[in-house]
């Protein structure tokens, strides 16, 4: 059974595909993908080895690919299905436990002089390039973001206070409005608003789905001022039925009291139209004497029937 593409995996899928030409951008988004999803696991003769989980397929390979030939270390790929229905399965990277882990986790900022290190990695950011890059591998490693269909939310999880701190002064660089908040043992930083998730999206390099989520916004704010347009109207037709009905109760009380024969040869002539068409509005009202008056004239006259209706009434 297959489990329908979220907007989020499509977004990754887009995403294990950009390939930075640049070696530092290659480290920077590698280094973060590790700090999101990867785990340090010691093995015989007490090296160091990653474990690297993942939901998508596709960035699984990317992070296999990237370990495999550009450091030459041993891997392997363990895929757990998942028993539940319409719940992704799991693909586990694993870095076999070697001597040359130690000196890729020191190239990624994860260990310095021989022991594990989580304070910030600012290496990383000294140019554009990487900042980019370490944006894109933080998304691909703990990112999500919602279809644009609904209530607008991108976020990146992570299990570290401080790596989230990381990524918020990261994101402020580039002017988002990041925000983090803690959700049981982990870290969201994320975006809310449409504008900075286009942007964040065409900065970590996702430009097909950033198509995709404008032209969504588009519809979806055009059916927002269609609706609004609607509503609008709606208001507009209440006020007619409205004013409407009391011209009606005016004229009936008019009739009583003194008779339609009473009244000057427009004025009947306007109260009769109306009795005879109480949803009118007032320019069908206006088509109904066959254009004979116009609609200020025909407003004139049912205002005249209101005032001598008040009369009537003693003003009440
Ligand atoms: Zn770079």
């Amino acid at each position: 059974m297959s489990v329908p593409i979220s907007y989020a995996n499509s977004v990754k899928n887009e995403l294990a595909r950009v390939v930075s030409s640049k070696s530092c951008c290659q480290t920077a988004e590698l280094a973060s993908l590790m700090r999101m999803g990867g785990n340090m696991v010691i093995g015989g003769n007490r090296n160091l080895g990653i474990n690297f989980t993942t939901e998508n397929a596709a960035v699984a390979r990317k992070v296999l690919v990237v370990m495999k030939q550009r450091f030459q270390l041993q891997t392997q790929v363990v895929v757990t299905r998942s028993r539940r229905l319409k719940k992704n399965n799991s693909y586990l990277v694993k870095v076999i436990p070697t001597s040359e882990v130690t000196e890729l986790l020191t190239q990624l900022g994860l260990m310095r002089e021989g022991e594990i290190y989580s304070g910030q990695d600012k290496a990383f950011f000294r140019k554009a390039c990487c900042r980019k890059a370490y944006l894109r591998g933080a998304f691909l490693g703990g990112g999500s973001v919602n279809r644009p269909e609904g209530d607008y939310h991108l976020e990146l999880v992570s299990s570290s206070e401080e790596y989230g701190k990381t990524l918020v002064g990261l994101m402020k660089y580039f002017n988002f409005p990041a925000r983090m908040t803690d959700r049981k043992a982990d870290y969201i930083v994320y975006l809310k608003d449409g504008d900075a998730i286009e942007a964040f999206l065409r900065l970590i390099g996702a430009s097909e789905s950033v198509k995709l989520f404008k032209n969504v916004r588009r519809v979806k704010e055009m059916r927002n001022r269609v609706n609004r347009l609607v509503n609008c109207e709606t208001a507009n037709l209440q006020k007619t039925v409205d004013a409407s009905f009391r011209q009606v109760e005016n004229i009936k009380l008019i009739a009583k009291a003194q008779g339609l024969a009473s009244l000057p040869g427009t004025l009947r002539e306007a109260a009769e139209v109306r009795l005879n068409y109480p949803e009118a509005t007032l320019q069908e009202l206006v088509e109904k004497l066959g254009g004979t008056v116009g609609k200020s004239g025909m407003n004139h006259r049912l205002r005249k029937l209101e005032q001598i209706a008040q009369a009537l009434t003693g003003g009440k």
